[in-house]
């Protein structure tokens, strides 16, 4: 046996040696590839040259390539430095905090591209508010979404109810009560149906909230600088669907 492994000997140092050749092809290639990332950040000039319609339309294009699973290839240490000194986001999306909502996947977007405000069932406080406001009436983003999701623990929790006992879970849940309140509906949260009847109003209500509770956002809209939009994300095939 050791006799024919000794043979083997020299074919294995072929191998070796022709691998040891493998990596300046592959380093070649590598290089080409890097050269197709994408380096580009979002400039003032871009944010001033959008439209909110067209900053919607970016992030709906987005949400149709992560569904096709062709993501953008970015060149995240470049988008880095490309940002360093300054951001100027497209739009501000208020999300759940949910582990299967992952908002810049969702929408294909890079370092720099947007605001990301993330709270259980998407609802809005002083706090979520003020950093709405920041983004539209400061940094300039042209498009605030509220973006709800199939079967969301939190919109579900309160329909139940459920005490941890915690003041600040209770809390929470208390800001979605209205939403539950606005659902036709007997309160059951095993009913899929009711359960994304009350999301959806949940949307509404946070943006019917956004637009009462900010003279900033207010404003925004109805000069027309800003697009205030509702959303849902289907956990069953990545889609966001725009609400009315
Ligand atoms: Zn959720």
């Amino acid at each position: 046996m050791k006799k024919h492994l000794f043979l083997l000997a020299p074919f294995f140092a072929l191998v070796v040696l022709s691998a040891c050749n493998q990596p300046a092809q592959d380093t070649s290639d590598a290089t080409s590839d890097a050269e197709e990332l994408t380096a580009a950040v979002m400039t003032k000039a871009d944010q001033d040259a959008m439209t909110p319609q067209a900053a919607l339309d970016d992030l709906m294009a987005g949400n149709a390539r992560y569904m096709q699973n062709d993501l953008t290839a970015r060149d995240l240490p470049a988008q880095v430095q490309g940002t360093t000194d300054g951001q100027f986001p497209k739009a501000v999306i208020l999300s759940c905090i949910d582990s299967r909502v992952p908002v810049e996947m969702v929408f294909d977007q890079g370092v720099g591209d947007v605001f990301v405000a993330r709270v259980a069932g998407n609802v809005e406080d002083e706090d979520v508010l003020g950093s709405i406001e920041y983004a539209v009436g400061v940094a300039g983003s042209k498009v605030v979404m509220v973006l709800g999701h199939e079967a969301c623990g939190a919109v579900k929790s309160a329909v139940d109810q459920l005490d941890v006992g915690s003041e600040n879970v209770t809390h929470l849940l208390g800001q979605i009560e209205p939403a539950i309140a606005n659902t036709e509906g007997e309160r059951d949260a095993s009913d899929k149906k009711y359960l994304s009847d009350v999301i959806h109003t949940n949307v509404e209500m946070t943006l019917d909230d956004i637009r009462s509770r900010s003279a900033i956002v207010r404003q925004l809209e109805e000069e027309g600088k800003i697009k205030l939009v509702g959303a849902y994300y289907s956990l069953h095939d990545g889609s966001v669907t725009l609400m009315d």
